[in-house]
């Protein structure tokens, strides 16, 4: 880094707060993605002033300037692609206020999802979107990527807790956004525009969120399946049977037999196995709303169909269900873990389709996810030091997002465009609606200087 422009950064954020340490340099070089560019420097920011100062020098000097959280991201979100200075907001991590009567929490961006949830649960409430990765990823990450989880079938993602935000405007200005109201249509909804932005309109440094009472009960039950099309239909009839279950997660056979490979779960090794959650506040409210989920799945020609009988035997299966990341990372050197999202009648439609580009390009694509919002997890599984290998995994998820497309889905249901899906946008979104994206982008940021070359907003 320069030494004017170092010495400018150290006047704002303090000494403490300034690294270019080669150490520092190489572990904000990357996310949790595949990408890797090493940045110039990072500073700790500690207040929307500090933001708000290196923004403006940024600015003037054309720097680029990457938000960074907790960096979990698994698109390269986070990647400082084009170097400059990587923003770490994780100092900046007060629960401002929990406000009970107001059913809302204020949070700093760098608070943690999990310390949130502890902070909450005191009061017997929560905030539903559950990222897996909650125990370390922030809210400020989960506001800029509009982050979900295994609830989103009943309570939504972030995008439907955030009610207002402070946001620094790449030219330093510091704006709020929204209300504390749980309703407004006072203007544009400038705070819906940030949420899933990836930090490339503003940087976050406060956040209003909406926070829901707790429940107290929940009933677990599991089906097996032989077919991927009786699971997919049974999917899509339990959404639309009157009952919203909490979670609705499916596992294909790849992601099962890895699960038997290496843990003691020993699970039925079928096409397809579903998952399912009803919560409330007792236990015959949630049994109740099970039988109908059971109903469906014998409706739809499940094997096996079983309620778990206690506590215990409820938290195997989600066991099952958390471990399929990590049991299928130890397969090949290589996993990149999409999350293509199709409207809820085509997810059987999606997991035939993702069979076939697996036999196809002969590269193991193993399926799991979020089957109650459609949002399913193909996790490609490759030796990345196989060029062969790599050639197929480009052209097999070139094929998997044009067949998501096809089917009225999305590239995306959490884990964001980032540098991974930026050279797809243009299959999803017409010329139209990439022009008024470009368009937004250069108003807010003429300069392009907030975390530049993501989301193909560049063009
Ligand atoms: C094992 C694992 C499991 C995961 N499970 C899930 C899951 O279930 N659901 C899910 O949605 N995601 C999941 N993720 C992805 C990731 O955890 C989420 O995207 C999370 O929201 C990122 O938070 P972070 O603090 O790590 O953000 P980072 O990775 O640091 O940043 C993500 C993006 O947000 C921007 N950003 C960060 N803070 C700010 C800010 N204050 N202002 C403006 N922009 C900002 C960054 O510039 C970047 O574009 C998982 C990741 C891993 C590794």
């Amino acid at each position: 880094m320069d030494e004017k422009i170092k010495q400018a950064l150290i006047d704002i954020v303090g000494e403490d707060n300034y690294t270019d340490s080669l150490i520092d340099m190489v572990s904000y070089s990357y996310d949790a993605s595949e990408y890797s560019q090493r940045p110039s420097c990072a500073v700790w920011v500690e207040t929307a002033e500090h933001v708000s100062n290196i923004l403006k020098l940024a600015n003037r000097e054309h720097i680029p300037v990457v938000p960074r959280g907790a960096g979990t991201g698994l698109t390269g979100t986070a990647t400082p692609v084009r170097g400059g200075i990587v923003l770490d907001l994780s100092r900046m991590n007060k629960i401002i206020k929990i406000s009970i009567e107001d059913r809302l929490a204020i949070v700093q961006p760098g608070v943690v999802y999990a310390d949130l949830e502890k902070a909450l649960a005191h009061y017997g409430f929560f905030f539903p979107p559950d990222p897996a990765s909650g125990t370390v990823c922030t809210l400020g990450g989960n506001v800029a990527t509009n982050a979900g989880g295994v609830k989103g079938a009943k309570y939504g993602t972030t995008r439907d807790y955030v009610l207002g935000l402070q946001v620094v405007l790449p030219d330093g200005r510091i704006m709020r956004t929204g209300s504390r109201t749980m309703k407004s249509v006072s203007g544009y909804d400038l705070t819906k525009l940030f949420v899933g932005s990836e930090g490339t309109l503003g940087v976050v440094t406060e956040i209003i969120l909406k926070i829901n009472p707790k429940t107290t009960a929940a009933t677990t039950s599991m089906a097996t399946f032989d077919n991927l099309e009786d699971a997919g239909r049974a999917v899509s009839q339990i959404m639309y049977s009157g009952i919203i279950p909490s979670v609705l997660e499916i596992l294909g056979r790849d992601t099962i037999m890895a699960i038997n490979q290496n843990t003691d779960l020993d699970l039925p090794e079928v096409d397809a196995i579903l998952l399912a959650e009803t919560d409330g506040y007792t236990t015959g409210e949630t049994d109740f709303q099970m039988e109908k989920i059971m109903e469906v799945f014998k409706k739809n020609n499940a094997g096996e169909v079983k309620k778990a009988k206690s506590q215990e035997e409820a938290s195997e299966l989600w066991v099952a269900r958390k471990s399929a990341y990590a049991v299928l990372s130890r397969i090949k050197t290589h996993v990149v873990l999409e999350d293509v999202t199709v409207p809820m009648a085509k997810i059987a439609d999606l997991l035939k389709g993702i069979k076939a580009i697996s036999k196809k390009h002969n590269i193991m694509i193993a399926t799991y996810g979020h089957a109650g919002d459609g949002n399913l997890h193909p996790q490609f599984v490759y030796d990345g030091y196989d060029p062969e290998q790599v050639k197929s995994k480009g052209a097999a998820s070139a094929e998997l997002f044009q067949l998501t497309v096809d089917l009225g889905g999305t590239l995306t249901g959490e884990h964001g465009i980032g540098l991974q899906k930026a050279p797809f946008m243009t299959l999803e979104h017409d010329p139209a609606a990439m022009n008024v994206m470009r368009g937004i982008k250069r108003l807010l940021d003429p300069n392009n200087i907030l975390n530049p070359g993501k989301m193909a907003l560049d063009k």
